[in-house]
């Protein structure tokens, strides 16, 4: 079986003293020798937290932005190379928390998207519709022509992707899609990566959205479900490794 990929989203939480107990006991809890891969992704101040606390462990550091330009004067922002330099391996691009509230457009997830690759960091690109489109019968429109943007901008490294369907209904409100209704949707993204590169099975789709301790192994469970983006519940140190053993 494909190895999963598990990845707290902390968002705009946490303190160097939360930060500290938190890793302390994802460190502490994490099974020897577990094969599922597992990594955070803090705010950029933190960064510098998590490498050092992080610093010999499984737990890949992540970041959740990026900016789209190498350096200059961009206030404000944090480049591809400025993430690298504190352990970065992972970066979101284009949560729908960006593209809602900052008004990221596909063109400049795709930028960043590429800015990470640029620089050897991996981007988890995600893509999601709201409940206006699902009900619209938007769903597979909406995120087809997302994930596109970005496979036209990165060419030959879609390979190196990661993917991430988080239904933007689902995102911190309780609310999961069944097993079924993400299998259908990361279906349609994996045949979208198989047009695009001979190497879409090793492509991780991960789903986000409201995952937790309760739903993660029947959402796991699933064929094209290669693991898991999680915001609320990685922030309980209990419930983040109960979704990772659900992984292994
Ligand atoms: C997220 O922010 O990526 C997310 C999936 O949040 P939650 O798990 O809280 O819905």
């Amino acid at each position: 079986m494909k190895q999963k990929l598990i990845v707290g989203n902390w968002k705009m939480n946490g303190s160097l003293a939360a930060n500290a107990a938190l890793l302390q006991a994802l460190k502490q809890g994490l099974p020897e020798g577990g094969k599922a891969g597992v990594a955070v992704a803090a705010p950029a101040v933190y960064l510098a937290q998590l490498q050092a606390e992080l610093s010999g462990s499984a737990i890949g550091i992540g970041a959740q932005d990026v900016s789209q330009h190498e350096q200059g004067a961009f206030t404000g922002e944090v480049s591809a190379v400025m993430l690298k330099e504190f352990g970065a391996r992972y970066v979101l691009v284009g949560h729908s928390e960006r593209r809602q509230y900052h008004g990221e457009t596909d063109a400049v997830v795709a930028a960043k998207a590429q800015a990470a690759l640029a620089k050897g960091i991996t981007p988890i690109v995600c893509v999601g519709e709201t409940l206006q489109e699902r009900e619209a019968g938007q769903t597979e429109a909406v995120v087809k022509r997302q994930l596109a943007a970005v496979i036209h901008q990165v060419g030959a490294c879609v390979s190196e992707l990661v993917v991430a369907y988080e239904p933007v209904w689902a995102i911190g409100t309780g609310k999961t899609a069944t097993p079924e209704q993400a299998q259908a949707v990361h279906a349609v993204l994996r045949a979208q990566l198989a047009a695009a590169t001979e190497h879409a099975g090793r492509v991780p789709l991960l789903y986000g959205g409201s995952m937790n301790a309760a739903n993660a192994e029947q959402l796991l469970a699933q064929t094209d479900i290669d693991g898991g983006l999680v915001g609320g519940a990685s922030l309980k140190a209990a419930d983040f490794l109960t979704i990772v053993a659900a992984a292994q």
